[in-house]
């Protein structure tokens, strides 16, 4: 007789106390960002590469190269809203992730072809794929763990590493190969690495085993899909709206680094070292870089804390974290003051490598914590939904950031970063006042134990 599982997997085996399938997850998630963020650090350079030379481009100019670039970054997010109906109405996040790797495939192979209809094509295919691909990746690394697991957030965050190393790695190996031999080269380099992501995924799929799988509707768990939404699961949703807004104006902040704090270290800041000048763009790879450094402590010092009693919440780590982020643009304004007393006008560099790393750890009590949030709140037949959701919200951050950064043309840096300080601060000393309220509201999804496995059997 057909059985069906509606809730939690089965045990699994594990590695290192995680089960196994995370790790297929990390790597499949490594290949896909390493795809991803090597043609991101390229895609500008090469619009506005001259269109005669060795190794032409299209000869945009700079506003027409950011314009699309901007496009683009919020496209790829926003598609995550489809990417997340998709698996939860007709393919289930598995199959989504397998199908967004082959998109992401053919997008990367057709930027690596001359002419501009396959740019274009190529483009709309990555839009598709990554839509597709990564929220249901990341629910999927949810559906690994049981209810109540304590674990959970520290297996998003070792996830969240592996992205990073992707993201760390491809913009100089994919940078080196596209900018030495030829842009069409460091495309076709960013389609093995998806290649390699797909190879793993398929490869090591049996320990995925249960996880990500369409609902499917039967004539007796009819009534459960079909349902109207409870109280408990409204209240639910109701809080992860409240905390998206919290993202978008985490994601804001952040994404100052690659807007006008890059600008910011390329006229302001004092990068000579041992009378060599560290160009600006290294400055870049310093988010990635922390993470890989101290995601694995504060996954395991965010574990000791919890299991010691004491206040582990999302909302909590929300809270901590949007301080934290405010001291970081509080740095930041020293560097200003420290400029504004200089007599060449630039600050020291410690400036930006201190507010960087607190950058990074504001990120990892926010960013992988979201994630495992999602899967602890949203109702199943919606989980992907509400990731997809997330992603867009993302992308909606990521252009709320440009149009800040544009303001200090006119306001100037010191007012860009200090509103972003006093709106950190705030948020986040208005959470640790509200974390018991939204706790409630969240009717204990964090504390759930385990339920035992729910088995429809068809009549
Ligand atoms: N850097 C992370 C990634 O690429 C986070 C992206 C995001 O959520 N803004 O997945």
């Amino acid at each position: 007789m057909q059985q069906e599982i509606l809730d939690q997997p089965q045990s699994r085996s594990t590695i290192f106390g995680h089960p196994k399938g995370l790790f297929v997850l990390f790597f499949t998630e490594l290949w896909e960002r390493f795809s991803f963020y090597g043609m991101r650090a390229i895609l500008v350079l090469y619009l506005t590469e001259q269109t005669a030379g060795d190794n032409p481009g299209f000869g945009w100019t700079n506003q027409e190269a950011l314009a699309l670039y901007g496009w683009y970054g919020m496209m790829v997010y926003f598609m995550g809203i489809f990417g997340g109906v998709a698996a939860d109405r007709w393919l289930g996040q598995k199959k989504s992730v397998l199908i967004g790797g082959i998109f992401i495939i053919l997008g990367q192979f057709s930027l690596a072809i001359e002419g501009l209809a396959f740019f274009y094509t190529g483009l709309v295919l990555l839009v598709c794929g990554v839509g597709l691909l990564k929220p249901n990746i990341s629910t999927m690394v949810g559906g690994l763990y049981r209810k109540g697991d304590s674990k959970r957030d520290a297996g998003f965050t070792i996830f969240y590493i592996g992205i990073n190393i992707g993201a760390l790695v491809a913009p100089i190996a994919v940078g080196t190969v596209a900018e030495n031999i030829g842009w069409h080269l460091g495309f076709s380099l960013a389609g093995f690495g998806m290649i390699v992501g797909q190879l793993v995924y398929i490869g090591f799929r049996k320990h995925l085993d249960g996880v990500g799988d369409l609902l499917k509707h039967s004539k007796t768990d009819a009534h459960l899909v079909d349902q109207p939404l409870t109280k408990v699961e409204k209240d639910r949703i109701i809080v992860l709206l409240l905390s998206f807004l919290i993202v978008i104006v985490f994601w804001a902040a952040y994404e100052q680094a690659g807007g006008l704090m890059n600008l910011y270290a390329r006229d302001s800041v004092d990068r000579v070292i041992f009378g060599w000048e560290i160009p600006t763009s290294y400055f870049q790879s310093l988010h990635a870089f922390y993470v890989v450094l101290i995601g694995g402590p504060m996954a395991w010092l965010w574990l000791k804390w919890s299991k010691r009693g004491k206040e582990s919440s999302a909302i909590f780590k929300y809270a901590v974290g949007m301080i934290i982020m405010s001291v970081s643009f509080l740095l930041l304004m020293g560097a200003v003051y420290e400029a504004s007393l200089s007599a060449i006008g630039k600050s020291s560099m410690h400036w930006l490598f201190l507010s960087y790393f607190l950058h990074v750890v504001a990120e990892l009590c926010i960013s992988p914590i979201s994630l495992s949030y999602i899967t602890k709140l949203a109702p199943a037949k919606y989980a992907s939904f509400m990731m997809g959701a997330y992603f867009a919200i993302v992308g909606l951050g990521n252009k709320a950031a440009g149009i800040l950064g544009e303001t200090a043309d006119s306001a100037g840096e010191m007012y860009v970063f200090s509103v972003i300080a006093i709106a950190c601060a705030v948020i986040g000393v208005l959470l640790f006042f509200l974390v018991k309220k939204l706790k409630a509201l969240s009717h204990g999804a964090e504390d759930e134990t385990e339920t035992p496995l729910t088995y429809v059997e068809p009549e």
